[in-house]
């Protein structure tokens, strides 16, 4: 039997641990989150639908809430995130891109709310882009 030189028994096991929670996590995050089919991102300001936005097109846009406020969406590669906004704490600019089924962006102070949903369930009040 070949023991790689470079590795003890005991750094193999770690490393095999590593990757095993790696792969624990990734088949979680993937059953928790599904990559949604034909997905779509569902934006609701202050509970009212704001729209649906196909995620296999790209573009941008901005949504003002009433009191001013604003967020720049951003839809690219399949993935939407809030790329600017001047909410105080900008805690929704730094959720980052999402593309999962279920996964949601929140601007608590704008009271906006993204959701990735699938296109296909007929929920879909209209698709722009
Ligand atoms: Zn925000």
């Amino acid at each position: 039997m070949n023991k790689p030189r470079f590795l003890k028994k005991g750094d193999v096991i770690l490393v095999v641990a590593v990757a095993v929670a790696l792969l624990l996590f990734w088949g979680v995050s993937r059953f928790l989150y599904p990559p949604a089919e034909n997905g779509v991102a569902e934006i609701t300001v202050n509970g009212k639908p704001h729209g649906t936005y196909r995620l296999d097109k790209e573009v941008s846009f901005t949504v003002q809430d009433e009191n001013g406020g604003y967020n720049r969406v951003e839809i690219k590669n399949g993935e939407v995130r809030i790329a600017d906004a001047d909410c105080p704490d900008r805690l929704c600019v730094r959720q980052g891109a999402i593309s999962h089924k279920g996964e949601t962006i929140v601007c608590l102070p704008h009271g906006l709310i993204i959701t990735v949903c699938d296109g296909a369930n007929g929920d879909v009040d209209f698709i722009t882009g």
